[in-house]
């Protein structure tokens, strides 16, 4: 069974376009990636002093379960070679899942929707790119809703689209 996704990224460290992309090239077969956000420049949050971040958004497809895609993204985030720093901290890439469905978990690796996505501008930015009406499970409110409640200053589109590499977009799963 498939089921739908939206992955956030966020890296704030070495070439940050290229390492948007090398994510999303790394996602297949597991994980397609049906639609992109913008790309976003957004300040540091939590923690001030480092560089700021990229952040996108994507809508995706994917046959692996919860707990799967989780060890999945976080083999990919140790892949591309980011060292455990701490919460906000400055990384190479950041691979957040935001939704699985309308499922909701409450498991210590895992929680969704993910526990913050609802007060962090730069997921719900990107987001609105692509789902401004996705109710949010445990919230009952559109990601349009909960982009109104927050302060977005900090954040400017950097890119239209993510055009480092070809990225033919097809409709297999
Ligand atoms: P953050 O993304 O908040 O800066 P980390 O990337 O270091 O923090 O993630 C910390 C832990 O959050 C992960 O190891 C993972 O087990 C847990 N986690 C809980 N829910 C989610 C989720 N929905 N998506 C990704 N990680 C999650
Ligand atoms: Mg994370």
């Amino acid at each position: 069974m498939t089921h739908t996704l939206y992955i956030a990224l966020g890296t704030n460290l070495g070439d940050r376009l290229y390492n948007l992309r090398a994510a999303l090239d790394a996602f297949a077969p597991n994980v397609h990636v049906v639609t992109e956000s913008h790309v976003y420049e957004t300040d540091p949050w939590g923690f001030a002093d480092q560089p700021a971040f990229l952040n996108m958004v994507v809508r995706a497809a994917t046959r692996l379960s919860p707990a799967r895609l989780l060890s999945f993204l976080k083999k990919l985030e140790a892949d591309q070679g980011r060292t455990p720093t701490f919460r906000n901290g400055p990384r190479l890439i950041d691979l957040d899942i935001l939704f699985y469905d309308n499922l909701q978990l409450d498991t210590p690796p895992l929680t969704l929707p993910h526990p913050r996505l609802h007060e962090r501008a730069f997921v719900l930015v990107p987001l609105a790119d692509l789902a401004p009406g996705l109710i949010h499970p445990r919230l009952g409110l559109s990601v349009a809703s909960l982009l109104a409640g927050v302060d977005r200053s900090g954040i400017r589109k950097f890119s239209e689209t993510l055009k480092i590499s070809p990225h033919p977009v097809d409709s297999r799963c």
